[in-house]
């Protein structure tokens, strides 16, 4: 459920016409819905009521500083996965016993700033990792909490880039080798082991996959306490997906995930944490674009608009379906008619969709990108020179630019000519 609805004929946001909010910051943009992504952390917050957790918002999906200062008023935790991430969690107001850091290649820069400022705990994805997380930690005199981040080798069923639980994926350790590197852990200098990591993917669709994972984290956590280590703490991930079509049957609930967490896990007694980033975000946010012309082709229509590719690449990388609605609502009777719409970079990849069933449109319309909130804006770029698209967040009747477009001048003047040129 979202809060972007017709009403009288108009796509509002929340309660905010959404035409209104283009006609003050131009096109295209991002619109993020405060209500929706604070009901869906809410959701996962309920889910896990049942025990001990925290609840850390995969920020990578999106990390505008006015999202994470919305989640962690909520009592969020963070999942960073960079130095510039952990920043900006900081920044946001989130305090660093409300961090956890992943990421597969986590740099001495990025393990002492997180040191300095405070973490929950490092997810470790090798042993070369761990040696320089216990050199850092030794050398500044501290003790860095840790859990290692173990690949249980199980099939995600969603897109293969998107997929990080098998063994030919570059994250984590062996399962299988696990005992082997919890024994080097427990004998390094400045490290305390605190619990386990797993986290199998994105947009998964089926808790069939989030099962088969949890129950060897299940296994796992009885041999690693035989072996004597304590295991507090089971960080499951994230990867809950959305719904990106009407029609396709709906993913599983935050609510049924979180009893099947309870099921295959529960009885262990340690405190739970996830990482959702996809589910808080992805339905809480649209792209807003302007149709700049529609061109009749050979045998095809094309709507070209003034959005494209560097502001929402996921079509081209992930071959994903965003729906594309007019913001003002078609008849009732209006004809639908295919149409392959596309952006104005200079790529066939930048095509939205194909063939797509749309209602009479011209020059001057705008459409809206359903579930763009998640890992949109964020993997925005300036391909074309266009400059990076700006962020609106919208509560009740009131919005705000979070994040302004840059203007041509701006984007010139991050380049610098040399002296001698
Ligand atoms: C990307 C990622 C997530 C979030 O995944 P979603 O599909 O957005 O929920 C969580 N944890 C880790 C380690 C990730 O890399």
């Amino acid at each position: 459920m979202d809060h972007f609805v017709y009403r009288d004929g108009q796509l509002y946001a929340e309660d905010v016409p959404v035409a209104e909010i283009a006609a003050a910051v131009g096109t295209p943009f991002y619109v993020y819905s405060s209500a929706t992504l604070v009901r869906h952390y809410r959701l996962f917050d309920e889910a896990l009521s049942w025990g001990p957790h925290l609840v850390c918002y995969a920020m990578k999906a999106a990390s505008n500083q006015a999202i994470l200062r919305t989640l962690a008023a909520e009592g969020a935790g963070m999942d960073v996965v960079s130095g510039g991430e952990y920043a900006r969690a900081r920044a946001a107001g989130v305090p660093g016993e409300r961090i956890v850091f992943s990421g597969v290649g986590k740099t001495r820069a990025e393990v002492r700033a997180a040191l300095e400022g405070g973490i929950r705990q490092f997810n470790v994805e090798s042993e070369p990792e761990m040696r320089v997380i216990s050199e850092v930690a030794s050398a500044m005199g501290v003790v860095a909490p840790i859990t290692i981040r173990v690949n249980p080798d199980v099939d995600a069923r969603t897109h293969a880039k998107i997929a990080t639980g098998k063994s030919e994926n570059k994250f984590g350790i062996p399962i299988a080798r696990a005992r082997e590197v919890y024994a080097e852990a427990a004998a390094l200098p400045g490290l305390k082991v605190v619990g386990i990591d797993v986290h199998i993917g994105s947009q998964l669709t089926q808790l069939e996959p989030f099962e088969q994972a949890y129950l060897k984290v299940a296994d796992l956590t009885e041999v690693l306490r035989a072996d004597g280590h304590e295991i507090t703490r089971l960080d499951l991930g994230g990867g809950l997906g959305i719904p990106y079509t009407r029609s396709n049957e709906a993913p599983p609930l935050p609510s049924d995930y979180g009893a099947l967490i309870q099921r295959t896990l529960g009885h262990l007694g340690c405190e739970v944490e996830i990482e959702p980033g996809r589910l808080i975000i992805g339905n809480a946010g649209l792209l807003v674009s302007e149709v700049i012309y529609l061109k009749h082709g050979e045998g095809r229509d094309f709507l070209i608009l003034d959005a494209a590719m560097n502001d929402l690449i996921r079509p081209a990388m992930y071959d994903a379906h965003h729906e594309i609605v007019p913001v003002k609502e078609a008849e009732a009777a209006a004809e639908l008619h295919p149409h392959d719409i596309v952006g104005p970079v200079c790529e066939t990849g930048d095509t939205f969709a194909k063939g797509r069933l749309m209602p009479p449109l011209d020059s001057g319309d705008l459409v809206a990108f359903r579930s763009a909130g998640a890992y949109g804006a964020v993997m925005a770029s300036e391909y074309n020179s266009r400059p990076l698209v700006p962020e609106v967040l919208v509560k009740g009747d009131q919005f705000a630019v979070i994040r302004a477009r840059p203007s041509f001048d701006d984007m010139i003047n991050r380049d610098t000519i040399p002296e001698w040129l």
